[in-house]
């Protein structure tokens, strides 16, 4: 897919040209129509080629003609011309934590500086703190980010951030004592990965309570590194589960808290949206409250301001400038499924492949989840690394879990299998023996890096199989690990639909495939989705959250997800493919 590489292009054309003091209003022309094209889930030449990018909001004739010479050609004119008018080694600043465009051209501008060895070199002689809005501290928060730079990789996982959040969350309420605290951010959207950790904090004590916070924070034992500290924000590198990940913690008075945790959590194409709306009301929207004239109508409450716009509230995992602020207007917005919503989890190994528990053992967990069941679902042959199971041990595995069925209280235990998709689209074991199981996901595990057209093939060939319930992981990615298959994505969700498979959304960290655009494509198809935790021990049983705010983010409902639905009502769904 090209998307991601146009989508970079509009966006580095937008940088160049802020660097380059151009026109304010193409510059933001640009970032949309790299945002659009960055979402679009479809093949972006499919789209050109049926005629249908026009269609898209905020693409216009010269940004169509744009992606059309790429298309063409593989590069755009504009671009290169852009790039010409820089030296080489510029863009590579924007790379560094806390520093974008307006940095750069600050830099650039007054120092002449050209790469990040230069930018190295005016901060040890003092020069970039003597630039206007500049000075010592945000010299030597450069000198950290660019640190920081050289030894992390970038954006880190979402359970890596979590265990950041979680561990600061602790920390501050033990300095604090009873304090609202709250994660802000592409955390708190729950978006696949994650740049840096924004926490909030309510204070309700004044100014030097405020400082006594940040400071206390600054001083944690887990903090490697002190970026910025001042009376209402500290910025700093704590350690967290063996990474350094970047957390900025800012305190705000009590009654803005709601207008803070507002604007923090963006993301910022959703709040530019909130900000129209409230302008054309005449009204003021920022971080510290919504106003009308001088006078604060709301401010502590967050609904409220949704309230007070004449919207109805968003849930953070909606806030990304996918039509849910018009949703919110006309009162269309979707019930989001919630964890609670969950009856059970469809995807799980036991030892009897390359799990660490048995079954009893993931029962025993599943129930105090309030699970009303559980899926297993082993390896099979092929899958020589993870110890597949054999047809004789899956025969016996079935049995097995029969007879523990008729045991277990309040619960009930489907017999599945995470069914290899061989290279041809077959399964890894006969008809036979798959038609003796509850539930089967199919999964590919090898050769995923494969041409488009093969590795879409053979998808698309194992839903054609009667007893083939659901696709496993479908593209295969392993976040910040391995790229995913090049699948044809809009050809996997027709042909689900046309097949009746579900597709997961694996809730594994790592995983979230589906993701969140794919998940949207899927339900407006109307394919079903199953969460399942791919979990390899009781603990993974606990990662089904990420799993339903993926869904979540993709706009489902309790309605498009299979997990909402009793055990009976599964074993029905899963038999009506199946041949009579
Ligand atoms: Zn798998
Ligand atoms: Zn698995």
């Amino acid at each position: 897919m090209k998307n991601k590489i146009i989508s970079a292009l509009f966006d580095q054309m937008a940088d160049i040209m802020e660097i380059l003091g151009e026109d304010r209003f193409r510059i933001n022309s640009y970032r949309k129509v790299a945002r659009v094209i960055g979402d679009i889930p479809t093949d972006i030449e499919n789209l050109l080629a049926a005629g249908q990018l026009t269609k898209m909001p905020g693409i216009g004739k010269s940004s169509l003609a744009k992606i059309e010479e790429f298309a063409g050609t593989g590069a755009i004119a504009a671009h290169q011309e852009l790039l010409a008018r820089i030296p080489p080694e510029l863009p590579e600043l924007l790379t560094i934590p806390g520093v974008g465009p307006k940095g750069v051209k600050a830099v650039y501008d007054q120092l002449n500086v050209t790469s990040i060895a230069g930018l190295k070199a005016a901060i040890e002689d003092g020069s970039v703190a003597g630039l206007a809005g500049f000075g010592d501290k945000k010299a030597a928060a450069i000198a950290r980010g660019i640190a920081f730079l050289e030894k992390s990789t970038g954006r880190i996982r979402i359970d890596q951030a979590l265990g950041a959040a979680e561990l600061v969350r602790g920390f501050l309420l033990d300095v604090s004592g009873m304090l609202r605290i709250r994660t802000a951010g592409s955390l708190r959207r729950r978006v696949e990965t994650i740049g840096d950790v924004d926490m909030l904090v309510a204070n309700q004590a004044g100014r030097e309570a405020g400082e006594r916070i940040i400071q206390a924070f600054t001083d944690a034992v887990f903090v490697r590194e002190v970026l910025a500290s001042g009376p209402t924000k500290g910025s700093a590198i704590i350690e967290a589960g063996g990474i350094g990940v970047h957390v900025d913690v800012r305190v705000v008075p009590e009654e803005s808290f709601g207008a803070a945790a507002q604007y923090f959590t963006g993301s910022k194409e959703h709040n530019v949206r909130l900000r129209e709306i409230a302008v054309k009301a005449k009204l003021k929207l920022n971080e510290y409250g919504l106003f009308k004239a001088d006078k604060m109508i709301s401010g502590p409450i967050e609904e409220e301001i949704y309230q007070k716009l004449g919207l109805d509230y968003v849930s953070p995992l909606l806030r990304e400038d996918r039509g849910e602020v018009q949703a919110a207007k006309e009162h269309s917005l979707p019930e989001l499924i919630q964890l609670g919503d969950v009856k059970g989890d469809f995807h799980m190994h036991t030892i009897a492949s390359d799990g660490n528990c048995d079954v009893s053992e993931l029962v025993e967990a599943a129930k105090k989840l309030g699970y009303e069941y559980i899926c297993i679902t082993d390896h099979s042959k092929s899958s020589v690394i993870a110890n597949g199971l054999s047809a004789k041990q899956l025969a016996q595995q079935i049995k097995q879990i029969r007879k523990l069925n008729e045991k277990a209280k309040g619960i009930t235990i489907l017999a599945g299998s995470e069914v290899d998709i061989l290279a041809n689209g077959k399964m890894d074991f006969d008809d036979e023996l798959l038609a003796e199981l509850d539930f089967v996901i199919a999964s590919v595990h090898s050769g995923l890096a494969g041409p488009r057209e093969k590795v879409t093939t053979r998808t698309l060939k194992a839903m054609d199989s009667p007893y083939v319930n659901c696709i496993g992981h479908p593209t295969g990615r392993l976040i910040g690990q391995r790229e995913a298959m090049d699948l044809d994505m809009a050809a996997v969700i027709k042909h689900a639909a046309e097949t009746n498979t579900a597709l997961e959304v694996n809730a594994n960290p790592w995983r979230l495939d589906l993701k969140d655009t794919h998940c949207r494509m899927a339900i407006e198809a109307g394919v079903r989705l199953v969460i399942g935790t791919d979990a390899h021990s009781t603990d993974g049983l606990g990662l089904m959250g990420l799993g339903v705010a993926t869904a979540a983010r993709g706009w489902a409902t309790k309605a498009d997800v299979l997990n909402t639905i009793s055990p009976a009502k599964i074993r029905r769904w899963a038999r009506s493919k199946r041949p009579k």
